[in-house]
């Protein structure tokens, strides 16, 4: 277990730090937009934390686990781009570009467009589209 609150930069890429970005909606803050949200999920993802995951996943496309821990070969999370939130009442979605390795495996990018809602207050995944395979 890393010591996460030293974690600088945020593993989503914030250099303000991960206790004062990701780490605050790990505690139980909420995420006021659909892009902190996809972000502390990224970083939720970097650190294994997967009740996170599953508890800001939306119910109707959630699953029942993501066995993060035992996944193999494990990924090693590389670096996230966010291009694009947009957001219209209570849905938005967030393009982001994900880098990441299998293993020992070559970096390879996850693009990926994501849907997210809203609900009494507070955001959730629902589902995603892989626009391009991966490749460099
Ligand atoms: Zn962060």
């Amino acid at each position: 277990m890393q010591a996460i609150d030293t974690l600088t930069p945020c593993p989503c890429g914030n250099n303000d730090g991960y206790s004062r970005c990701c780490g605050l909606l790990h505690e139980g803050g909420v995420a006021t937009t659909a892009e902190q949200l996809m972000r502390s999920r990224y970083s939720a993802y970097v650190l294994k934390r997967e009740a996170y995951l599953l508890d800001t996943w939306h119910h109707s496309t959630r699953p029942a686990h993501l066995k993060l821990a035992t996944q193999q070969p494990a990924p090693t999370w590389l670096g996230l781009t966010v291009k694009r939130h947009e957001s219209e009442g209570d849905s938005a979605i967030v393009e982001f570009v994900a880098r990441l390795r299998y293993g020992g495996g070559k970096a390879q990018r996850m693009h990926e467009i994501s849907r997210f809602v809203r609900e009494d207050g507070r955001w959730f995944y629902v589902d995603g589209e892989f626009p391009e395979k991966s490749g460099d």
